[in-house]
């Protein structure tokens, strides 16, 4: 079984999350999503590929919501043995004095067409390991800083000499964000210079030949967004394993910072949008940043309903979506009517679960993602009877979820806000806020909705990859110029476009959202039916076609791996 896939040189791409199925909670949000998306994809394209990631027994966490909208959390435990093979391979590394023993599981991701890529969940529950120890690998982003610099060094460094034990041939290693940045020095020590050679304060190791090894994608616009850590905890933690006068001269002076040693460890670096590449360069100046535009994979993302129709107007568009360039064989009734089937099970499952009754023939907005402060998901109430107005002329009804990292007071506190303000609008419009929001929920909202929304502030919304899975599905955007946006957006074709790129408009964007939605989203919708499916027919045409995860892994293997 695993000399399946240790006959052929491999990309190792290594990923603190992935979200490798709908009943694992081996993911947070988007990074997750996208890591899954970029598995499946190599899987369904057959790509030389072996995914690395930590276990997390425990989950992120699963979200409970009481009715004031308070957020309480409690763990998401998976039993591996259940879904995954263990291996005959264990390594160790030296972390705060003691030998932390890691071992894996063999996670076989099929595709839906033949491909079957092998994910390695790393995992420190062992007996040899210390009760602390045994759950460094069960909370993913739990604990404190000590906690994540030792889980990224069970990632990057463990990852390694797992991958090497069992005998894998690693052509070359794609670090997704920099979590997995110790991987680099590790790397290192392969290549080092013979000690005569070296002059006092020279560097004392290969860095070129490592560089030629790495690639890495950032996902990060927000300076405070890229982890690091003190060089004392450095030092406690992780010197018994690489020196800290190495890591200074890669990853910083000041602190570690995961980022920059991932950008000096790697020859191929990118940003996951063209904009988000753009502030990148001016983030990290120096560095050559390309942009690879993020994109979601098909057959996960695409509805039942619309997979029926697809297949049957436009077989193969799995394996190649550009086919679904041709969607306009397709008769608009037949795609109205699956959208309407996929609406309806999203409503069943809202109205069988909440106590909001919403209706199948009024329009529904859907927003959902992680509740943090930049994603400004409550600018849609920024005025309450402005809302009223528009929807007194124009019912429709909302659809809200997301999850609050437990440390982020702030992103807590949105979430009773924004359930107060649906209270303000009780009689007015029906908002819903669906509990533990996962990927489940994800595939009912967005081919469920009619309207899909994002509000982020700019420039902090890397790439965005939820408005793609609905434009897939034939669902409008009406979103802020930012991340992935920019691209996607076809004024009146794709969606709408919420103020224009330029910063200075953050300030405008309340406005711009009401006057999109009251003279230009809900009227089409009522009043001009036939314009309205043209226009579902043209995110799947422009949208579907481009913003896939088999595209994106294409140029990844293009442009990064060979
Ligand atoms: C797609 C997805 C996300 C990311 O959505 P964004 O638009 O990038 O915020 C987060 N969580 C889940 C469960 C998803 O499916």
């Amino acid at each position: 079984m695993l000399n399946d896939f240790i006959n052929k040189s491999r990309v190792a791409y290594f990923s603190m999350e992935i979200a490798l199925h709908e009943n694992l909670p081996t993911y947070s949000g988007g990074l997750g999503v996208l890591a899954g998306d970029s598995m499946l994809s190599a899987a369904d394209l057959d790509l030389p590929m072996v995914g690395v990631t930590l276990v997390s027994r425990e989950g992120y966490f699963r979200q409970h919501l009481d009715l004031h909208g308070r957020q309480t959390e409690s763990p998401e435990t998976w039993e591996p043995s259940e879904h995954a093979t263990r291996l005959h391979v264990k390594t160790s590394i030296h972390l705060d004095g003691e030998d932390v023993w890691i071992g894996a599981w063999l996670y076989e991701l099929n595709g839906h067409m033949n491909g079957t890529i092998p994910i390695l969940l790393l995992d420190t529950y062992l007996d040899e390991n210390t009760p602390e120890n045994q759950k460094l690998t069960h909370y993913l982003y739990g604990g404190d800083s000590r906690y994540r610099l030792k889980q990224g060094a069970i990632l990057g460094i463990g990852g390694k000499r797992i991958l090497q034990s069992l005998g894998f041939s690693v052509f070359r290693y794609h670090m997704n964000e920099g979590h997995a940045a110790l991987l680099v020095p590790e790397l290192l020590k392969q290549f080092p210079f013979r000690s005569d050679d070296v002059k006092a304060g020279e560097f004392p190791f290969d860095l070129p030949r490592v560089r030629d090894l790495c690639c890495f994608t950032t996902h990060t616009p927000i300076g405070a967004g890229h982890d690091s850590f003190g060089y004392d905890l450095v030092e406690d933690v992780i010197g018994a394993e690489i020196e800290v006068t190495i890591l200074k001269k890669m990853a910083g002076d000041e602190s570690l910072n995961l980022t920059r040693l991932a950008l000096n460890g790697s020859q191929y670096v990118n940003g996951v949008a063209k904009k988000h590449a753009d502030v990148s360069r001016e983030m990290f100046p120096g560095y050559r940043i390309h942009a690879i535009t993020n994109g979601i994979h098909p057959h996960r993302w695409v509805c039942p309903q619309l997979a029926e129709l697809f297949d049957e107007y436009l077989p193969g568009w799995c394996h190649e979506p550009e086919l679904l360039r041709n969607v306009d064989v397709i008769p608009c009734d037949q795609l109205w009517e699956a959208h309407q089937t996929a609406k309806t099970q999203l409503i069943n499952h809202i109205n069988q679960t909440q106590n909001v009754l919403l209706e199948n023939d009024l329009p529904v907005l859907g927003f959902a993602r992680r509740m943090t402060s930049y994603k400004r998901v409550d600018l849609l109430f920024t005025n309450i009877d402005t809302l009223k107005q528009i929807a007194a002329r124009y019912p429709f009804q909302i659809v809200l979820g997301g999850k609050a990292h437990p440390n982020d007071l702030d992103g807590k506190h949105l979430i009773q806000q924004l359930h107060i303000l649906s209270e303000s609008l009780r009689g007015d419009i029906p908002v819903v806020f669906l509990e533990n929001y996962d990927i489940r929920q994800a595939k009912l909202l967005v081919a469920g909705s009619d309207i899909w929304l994002n509000t982020p502030l700019r420039p902090f919304e890397a790439s965005g990859t939820s408005g793609m899975k609905a434009a897939i599905n034939g669902v409008a955007n009406l979103s802020v110029m930012d991340g992935w946006w920019i691209e996607g957006c076809v004024e009146g074709q794709t969606g709408w476009a919420i103020g224009g790129v330029s910063e200075s408009e953050n300030g405008n964007d309340a406005l711009s959202l009401y006057q999109k939605l009251e003279c230009d989203a809900l009227p089409m919708y009522y009043e001009r039916r036939s314009d309205w499916v043209k226009m579902m027919k043209i995110c799947i045409q422009k949208n579907g076609t481009f913003f896939n995860s088999h595209r994106m892994m294409r140029r990844y293997v293009c442009e990064a791996y060979l």
